[in-house]
């Protein structure tokens, strides 16, 4: 029956990149999209749980280089991040879907705290939840806690969102023509190999724990609804 079956859970990774449509700041149309594409899955019965990064605002290592402390410039990105969570919200309730975000550094008045039992009973009853400020410590991105969040709320698969790029590829496509576009590869491949899929942080921790991932493009509308409905989309990662 429909109340033994258990339901698809998965996490979204979305590119900060992503939310400024390549500049700084908010594209709100490109927001608004995903939000609408995140709604119809979420309506056919998919459990979506979402952390979006900070690109569009600070990375830290970039503040970093121009001469800041590495940790505070890694809070400034963190803060960042927040700033997308609302704006997904905020366009997610538009579409009529329900919401919370969460986010690592405590800021009552705009979030709840981060609670892991709290975030899987939100998911149960059919609410979006959005993870804000990474994992609440410099030094780690967001990628590695996307792999983190899809653990400990007990999601079936990871869906890395990405910017510029359809799937993991052999080379970089953009300046070596002999890259091929890989169907599947494993987390080892991509650490031995160097491949530009994640920061070894993360493939470690996804290798370690059987992760099940799957590296997409945002451009391609549709291609969030695809991914989070289960079509094999981009390239598979496994451990
Ligand atoms: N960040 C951090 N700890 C975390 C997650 C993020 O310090 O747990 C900081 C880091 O400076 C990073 C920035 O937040 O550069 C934005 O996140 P990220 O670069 O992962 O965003 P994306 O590239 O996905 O847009």
């Amino acid at each position: 029956t429909a109340e033994t079956a258990p339901r698809r859970r998965v996490l979204l990774k979305l590119s900060g990149e992503s939310f400024g449509g390549g500049d700084i700041g908010l594209a709100a149309e490109v927001v608004r999209r995903i939000a609408a594409e995140i709604a119809v899955a979420v309506r056919a019965g998919v459990e979506v749980a979402i952390v979006v990064g900070g690109g569009n605002f600070f990375r830290g290592a970039e503040l970093a280089q121009n001469g800041m402390d590495r940790a505070r410039a890694d809070y400034m990105g963190m803060l960042g991040t927040v700033m997308n969570c609302l704006a997904l919200q905020d366009f997610l309730e538009q579409a009529g879907v329900s919401t919370r975000v969460q986010t690592a550094i405590t800021m009552g008045q705009v979030a709840e705290p981060y609670i892991p039992l709290r975030a899987i009973r939100h998911l149960e009853k059919g609410r979006v939840v959005i993870f804000g400020a990474g994992a609440g410590m410099p030094f780690f991105s967001t990628d590695t806690v996307s792999v983190q969040r899809a653990l400990e709320t007990h999601c079936q698969e990871v869906l890395m969102g990405k910017n510029g790029v359809d799937a993991v590829y052999s080379a970089d496509p953009r300046t070596d023509p002999t890259a091929t576009r890989l169907e599947h590869l494993t987390y080892t491949d991509a650490l031995v190999n160097d491949l530009a899929v994640m920061d070894a942080t993360a493939l470690s921790l996804c290798r370690d724990n059987d992760v099940v991932m799957r590296v997409f493009g945002l451009e391609e509308r549709g291609n969030v609804t695809r991914a989070l409905q289960g079509e094999k989309i981009g390239t598979l990662v496994t451990a």
